[in-house]
């Protein structure tokens, strides 16, 4: 009893007291540090782009490809001189051979039917030297859990293990696994449900129907499962807060650098923030960079960022 309240107090203290360490948690590799090497006439290939993967402003020009025309309606207005939404399907890419300098694949590849013809049409429309992007679920994790029993499923079709996963791409697609980074999850579909239960939509199934009459209970479980999942990773050192990975390939060589995670995901919009980027106007909140809400600000842990 002793040391757990000693435990309990250590924790306290250091996530009360001590000051970020700028040397451990200075710099973190993301996604913008590919799209910020991009220039002008380079092409960017979004799969499964929905309304867009990210918010972001590249010299290159963008194809963002959905199967889904409802997908766009939302989508927030692009400069159509760079920016250009096409309709089309992963296993059959509208695109010439090598035409690709950055493939962008987000949180779209548990979705898509025929994981092997869309890997060998990457391959083809990949420019030789050009790059790999892809985040996906753990398919055996708490969050991917969650998700496939709230959304019944959820249109996942596949589910991924990290390194098995790796190596079919690799094998594929003809690249190398370069860098490699765990997604901290923020639950936030269970937001998204809730703010969408208030607009009492017409065609939910039953389940969803079940769980939108309790729709304050499905605030309350994002916030436990965050901030619970957070702390039994940083006491038990286990990743029940891991959603999945970011995967960056390219055609170089060496072994593949695991960059540190940002456990700072915004309960709004789901984006995560590095510890010491975001503006944090009172003590233990952030305001995201993305959205502006404000968030419970996490310490980093382990090699968090
Ligand atoms: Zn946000």
């Amino acid at each position: 009893m002793l040391s757990r309240v000693r435990l309990g107090l250590g924790i306290r203290r250091r996530m009360v007291k001590a000051p970020l360490d700028p040397a451990r948690i200075a710099w973190s590799f993301d996604i913008y540090s590919w799209l910020a090497e991009l220039e002008a006439g380079h092409w960017v290939l979004d799969i499964g782009s929905g309304e867009g993967s990210f918010q972001w402003a590249c010299l290159g020009c963008v194809a963002a490809l959905d199967e889904d025309p409802k997908s766009f309606r939302n989508a927030p207005d692009r400069d159509p001189s760079s920016y250009h939404r096409v309709c089309g399907r992963g296993d059959r890419l509208p695109f010439g051979d090598h035409s690709s300098d950055l493939i962008i694949c987000h949180h779209s590849l548990e979705h898509l039917d025929g994981l092997e013809r869309v890997l060998g049409e990457m391959a083809r429309v990949l420019k030789p030297d050009g790059r790999l992007y892809v985040a996906v679920p753990n398919g055996y994790g708490l969050c991917d859990a969650v998700y496939r029993f709230v959304f019944e499923g959820g249109g996942h079709l596949s589910r991924f293990a990290r390194e098995p996963l790796a190596g079919m791409i690799e094998r594929t697609v003809g690249v190398r696994l370069a860098r490699w980074q765990k997604l901290y999850s923020s639950f936030a579909y269970l937001r998204r449900l809730m703010n969408l239960m208030a607009t009492r939509p017409a065609g939910l199934s039953r389940r969803l129907r079940r769980l939108g009459r309790f729709p304050w209970a499905l605030g309350a479980a994002q916030w436990v499962l965050y901030l619970g999942s957070r702390l039994a990773d940083r006491v038990l050192g286990t990743d029940f807060g891991v959603y999945g990975w970011a995967l960056y390939f390219d055609h170089g060589s060496g072994a593949p650098v695991e960059d540190p995670p940002y456990v700072n995901v915004c309960l709004n919009c789901g984006a995560g923030h590095h510890a010491l980027s975001v503006h944090r106007p009172y003590p233990g909140v952030y305001r995201c960079k993305i959205c502006d809400r404000v968030n419970p600000f996490v310490r980093p842990f382990r090699n968090s960022a």
